[in-house]
């Protein structure tokens, strides 16, 4: 049998068991090796009754001594239970309701019975539930676990495996033989066998070792060569520095950090190779007005440049923006989004493609297969932790290979930076701009909410704006009423506690347009207070709010609740964020406490990271990566560098990794990356 053959050729899957396993995405052999399993029991490590310690799953070597005892408990329980002996001492072990499996057990026979002990009084031990195998030549191992899915037990998919394992002449293993050995690292046939049938403890622990290598190290592969792909050459040079001329526009002067940006922005794309870079930068540290100045220059040297928001709202805040900063000079602005009609949508396109536009921005819009540029120069991407790396390659696609500029306001802690931008050089605003006033933050229970509200009137009086943000966006029965929805807040305020104030309802289930407008009447300044849901979390950029209050604030994770606050405290006026919650939890409490006690987004990110794990950080497809199978971005950090370090040397002495020998490289990379990026 071979790795690539489909696995209804493996003996014992039929039609049946066929489409189960294709329903978890398995359909070749090869697929079915990845399907790792979540835990192993150690059968090896055999137990005499009396040493066996309780509470532990555990193996024990007995004869059964006793036939089948039946105990008719209650209606619909029945136990049967029989007595094992080691030689030395006896116990129990219980089945309920399940006569089949007590009556497999034959008297006089010897077994290995593994499952959890229990102690009835001082002496007696027993089993519950136990599962056992007829001690015949196979000596005790570790037994794999593997995660249970609809119609396919553990037991099933082991049999499965270990058959198409044991009939396999040969798998083929993808790293380079002296690779594997400078990091000692085992086959990948000896990998694959251990991890599913470990010899011992050491060999799993191995072969773990050889996996998790092997797949951080096709994901170096990929992300490094989409850098390789990046840094050809580009005919777009940027060769007259027009900051100085853009500057007079603005109506503040940059923080040092903002004119470092630009500068290493610049110097980019002077070079003749496109520019690759991430601009970061913890809320309103100023990233637009960065990316204006070096879209300013793209544009002045005769090029046009694209700018992409994730939402709606943000496009729409931008394009004002770049409006007002442009105002005084001759560039051309549209404003591409989904919620045009398909004529204004046409005319936008065939002006980009006249070149009679300089600046489009938009949503997703921008990056469809029929907007075509006449010379783009630049792609600049906001919040890109919102898009995929695929998104980012689909921009770059366009046009005569522009230069890409990237801007997140999620600090990652490096080892994952290293991953998720890996492709791309990293400038950072670690200034904020003079005169910020540090919000502060309260947390408070509902107990005292009208005071709090009353705190928000104050600043509605003096002239101020302010936020009341709520996790749901309507109330239906069926959810619980005691979460705040944007909807019933903002009926009962407008007439109630608010009554004579302007008072606007923002949510995601709004038409665009509807948006658009509650919207410009907030920064506009012709509402007072916006009661939203979190569509207001990125980019939202109104100076006049300084107040936010943030119902149900358990709801949100750490990072959600530094990007919601950062909607204030962006003018030079001292502004105040009021997360309630009656959450009795400690561990919410000490979640949200930190929130109270710094606004350093890096530090905000580090805890959340620590308390939810990865996976719940960036959201299962935020970033935009392959799923991995084995390895964590997090436990593995080392072995990322490791890998980082092994798949640089690699490709700097072939990078079109060419010859027979790499071919399985390439071929997992590629399926690897399936959702967009191609090797060729
Ligand atoms: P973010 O980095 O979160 O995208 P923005 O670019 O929206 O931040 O900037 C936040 C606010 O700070 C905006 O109102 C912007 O006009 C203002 N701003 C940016 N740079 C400066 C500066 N150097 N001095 C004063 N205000 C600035
Ligand atoms: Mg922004």
């Amino acid at each position: 049998m071979n790795v690539n053959d489909s696995i209804n050729l493996i003996n014992g899957v039929g039609k049946k068991k066929e489409e189960l396993f294709n329903k978890l995405g398995i359909y070749t052999v090869f697929d079915l090796l990845f399907y790792f399993p979540r835990a192993y029991e150690d059968w090896g490590n055999e137990y005499s009754i009396d040493s066996a310690p309780l509470n532990e799953k555990v193996c024990i070597k007995a004869y059964v001594g006793s036939t089948v005892r039946e105990h008719f408990i209650r209606k619909g329980m029945t136990t049967y239970s029989l007595d094992i002996t080691d030689g030395k001492s006896v116990m129990d072990i219980v089945f309920f309701n399940n006569k089949y499996a007590a009556s497999a057990l034959e008297m006089g026979k010897e077994y290995r019975f593994f499952g959890k002990i229990n102690s009835f009084g001082k002496h007696l031990k027993s089993m519950n539930s136990p599962q056992f195998v007829p001690v015949s030549g196979d000596a005790g191992k570790m037994r794999p676990i593997y995660p249970q899915s609809a119609g396919l037990s553990s037991r099933q998919i082991e049999k499965v495996i270990k058959t198409a394992i044991d009939s396999l002449t040969y798998i083929p293993d993808c790293l380079p033989d002296n690779i594997r050995k400078d990091y000692c690292l085992m086959t990948g046939s000896d990998a694959f066998h251990n991890v599913h049938f470990p010899e011992n403890e050491d060999y799993l622990i191995e072969a773990k070792r050889r996996l998790v290598f092997e797949e951080l190290f096709l994901l170096q592969i990929g992300l490094l060569r989409l850098k390789i792909k990046a840094a050809k050459q580009t005919s777009i040079v940027i060769k007259t520095d027009c900051t100085d001329e853009f500057l007079k526009l603005l109506p503040f002067t940059l923080t040092g950090a903002q004119k470092r940006a630009i500068n290493e922005g610049m110097k980019d794309m002077a070079t003749g190779k496109p520019m690759n870079r991430l601009l970061q930068g913890d809320v309103g540290s100023g990233k637009t007005a960065v990316c204006a100045a070096i879209i300013y220059n793209v544009i002045k040297n005769g090029y046009q440049a694209s700018l992409m928001a994730p939402t709606e709202v943000l496009a729409n805040q931008h394009y004002k923006t770049f409006l007002k900063f442009f105002e005084k000079t001759d560039i051309k602005i549209a404003l591409l989004t989904g919620s045009l009609t398909q004529k204004e949508k046409n005319a936008i396109k065939k002006d980009l493609a006249d070149g009679k536009t300089d600046l489009i921005i938009g949503t997703h819009a921008v990056i469809q297969k029929d907007v075509v540029f006449k010379n783009l120069g630049i792609a600049v991407t906001d919040e890109q932790h919102r898009f995929g790396v695929n998104q980012r390659g689909l921009l770059t696609a366009k046009g005569n290979n522009p230069h890409v500029l990237v801007m997140s306001a999620t600090p990652i802690p490096r080892t994952l930076s290293l991953i998720i931008y890996g492709d791309l050089d990293l400038s950072i605003l670690d200034e904020m701009p003079a005169g910020r006033q540090k919000t502060e933050t309260f947390l408070i229970n509902s107990d005292i909410k009208e005071r709090a509200y009353g705190y928000v009137k104050k600043h509605l009086c003096d002239g101020f704006q302010g936020y009341i943000v709520c996790p749901l966006i309507d109330t239906d029965e069926e959810t619980d009423s005691e979460v705040a929805s944007s909807v019933e807040i903002y009926n009962n305020l407008k007439d109630g506690y608010f009554r004579g104030f302007r008072l606007g309802l923002l949510h995601g289930k709004m038409s665009p347009s509807d948006k658009k407008k509650v919207m410009n009447e907030f920064s506009e300044g012709k509402t007072d207070l916006l009661i939203s849901t979190t569509v207001i979390e990125v980019g939202v950029d109104v100076p006049n709010a300084v107040i936010m209050v943030i119902e149900n604030a358990e709801h949100f994770g750490l990072s959600q609740l530094h990007q919601l606050r950062g909607r204030i405290g962006r003018g030079s006026t001292k502004s105040t964020c009021i997360l309630i919650s009656d959450n009795e939890s400690d561990k919410t409490n000490e979640r949200l406490k930190i929130l109270t006690d710094t606004t350093d987004g890096f530090k905000i990110a580090d805890e959340d990271l620590r308390l939810r794990g990865p996976g719940d950080f960036f959201g299962s497809r935020q970033h935009g990566l392959p799923n991995l199978k084995i390895a964590g971005l997090i436990s593995d950090a080392e072995t990322v560098r490791e890998t980082h370090i092994a798949a640089e040397k690699l490709l700097k002495s072939n990078p079109d990794l060419s010859g027979d020998n790499y071919n399985l490289i390439k071929s997992r990379v590629n399926k690897m990356f399936s959702h967009g990026l191609i090797l060729n």
